[in-house]
């Protein structure tokens, strides 16, 4: 499935995972945030990393949930976002 980045407006391929029958969550931007206002929302693997590195703030004002951001790092660190 293809979708745009709503910061640099490039191209995503969602991943399909069979073991979840359903499509890497990782791209969303609401699954991060949980924010209803960010559904359907998506932002490619190079802008999560800019957030994460370049801007820490806005990163821990978007992203709150604790757990999420353990699977954050967690994805950082095992370069499923890279
Ligand atoms: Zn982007």
């Amino acid at each position: 499935m293809e979708k745009k980045c709503f910061k640099c407006k490039k191209k995503i391929i969602l991943k399909y995972v069979l073991s979840k029958k359903g499509y890497s969550l990782k791209n969303n931007w609401d699954y991060w945030t949980e924010n209803p206002k960010h559904e359907n929302k998506f932002i490619c693997n190079s802008c999560l990393l800019d957030l994460y590195y370049n801007d820490k703030g806005k990163y821990l004002e978007e992203v709150k949930n604790n757990k999420k951001r353990r699977i954050f790092t967690a994805y950082v660190y095992n370069k499923t976002i890279s």
